[in-house]
């Protein structure tokens, strides 16, 4: 696949490339082929969450939105609805051209299998999921031992992924380095969120010696130290947090894009990307947040063996920041057509939709109790 560089692109406005080139688009049978796409963070377990009663009063800052928001909702997830939870987000995936995600998960009464139940699920809609669960020191001891010993089951067992953790606030000293342990004696990274908010911002110092350069670092919106690691850039869900932008282009890290649970649409991720550095800094170009979505394919290559054809061409960062309709037509993963005609091969979209719905009745109904 060839792109346009960053020298052709500064050189030549949007204004100037608005006429042209439009002859090679193609939304009827499409001719744009590119890899799958692959989400560097999300959280499957959160689909669900869309249109979920309001907390008991409005939360005013991040520490408030995690307490009144997520930490109600991942309490009373079960494995039924984390199945359909995850059922309909890798549909809604494959129907963005995403055949893998990195998954970061957290149900704490319903840990033990968790991550099979989503990895399965994935495999079932025919798409790769990195899994991993999330330990954290929030729900006590007894939940620390329980995540710390799904990440070790799951991964033992054959799974793909890494290990997982919250964040340093709410790690200690200890369970960071058993996290860190549990890592290394399994040949795997940590998949960590970072100092996504002020909240977090002791991380970089936390976290320095430990890190390592297979870790995912998710946000790094206030990391204040160069650290070892990929960096996750989640740029909607930054705004949506209001927890400030990570001015991604610093890092020296390889720098990727994933939408912390937000779908996985991810040209749509790119596209509010490339907007929020360009409201940053004006002369950016398309070519950055292309390359952070590159990245992906470091992170799990075997998306490169994927081949998903859009319903647009020129593949091309220009024309693609500004055409937010773009959409696949066909996915193929491990050689198996997954997606025909936008349509779901393995699985009937409808059905997912109205399972999802079912469980997301109860979730809601459950979160109505608390
Ligand atoms: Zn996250």
């Amino acid at each position: 696949m060839v792109l346009a560089t960053a020298s052709d692109a500064a050189a030549t406005t949007v204004a100037d490339r608005a006429g042209e080139d439009l002859a090679g688009e193609d939304t009827g049978k499409g001719s744009g082929i590119t890899p799958g796409l692959v989400c560097a963070h999300h959280h499957l377990y959160s689909t669900l969450s869309r249109g979920m009663p309001s907390p008991p009063r409005t939360p005013s800052n991040f520490s408030e939105i995690l307490e009144l928001v997520w930490w109600r909702l991942d309490r009373v997830l079960d494995l039924e609805m984390v199945r359909w939870s995850a059922m309909l987000g890798a549909l809604e995936a494959l129907q963005a051209g995403t055949t893998v995600i990195v998954d970061h998960h957290s149900s704490p009464n319903a840990i033990d299998g968790s991550l099979d139940v989503i990895a399965d699920a994935c495999a079932e809609v025919g798409i790769r999921a990195l899994c991993c669960y999330e330990v954290t020191d929030r729900n006590g001891p007894g939940a620390v031992e329980a995540a710390l010993a799904e990440n070790r089951r799951f991964l033992e067992a054959g799974g793909q992924g890494m290990v997982g953790a919250h964040a340093c606030f709410t790690l200690s000293q200890s369970t960071l380095e058993a996290v860190a342990g549990l890592a290394d004696s399994l040949g795997v990274g940590v998949h960590i969120h970072v100092a996504e908010d002020k909240v977090d911002s002791g991380a970089g110092g936390r976290l320095e010696g430990i890190a390592k350069p297979d870790w995912l670092l998710a946000h790094c919106v206030h990391l204040d130290r160069p650290l070892p690691g990929m960096v996750v850039h989640n740029p909607r869900s930054n705004q949506n947090n209001a927890v400030g932008y990570a001015s991604p282009s610093r890092f020296s890290n390889p720098v990727l894009l994933g939408t912390d649970g937000i779908g996985a649409d991810m040209l749509e991720e790119f596209r509010i990307a490339y907007a929020r550095l360009r409201e940053d800094d004006v002369t950016a170009i398309p070519a950055v947040p292309w390359q952070w979505l590159e990245n992906g394919w470091r992170l799990a290559p075997i998306a490169l063996s994927d081949q998903v054809r859009w319903n647009y061409a020129p593949i091309d960062p220009w024309h693609l920041a500004f055409t937010p309709t773009v959409r696949p037509l066909e996915v193929v993963v491990d050689g198996e057509v997954v997606l025909r005609d936008g349509r779901p091969v393995r699985v009937d979209e409808q059905e997912v939709r109205s399972k999802a719905r079912e469980q997301q009745a109860r979730l809601f109904a459950r979160l109505e109790t608390l």
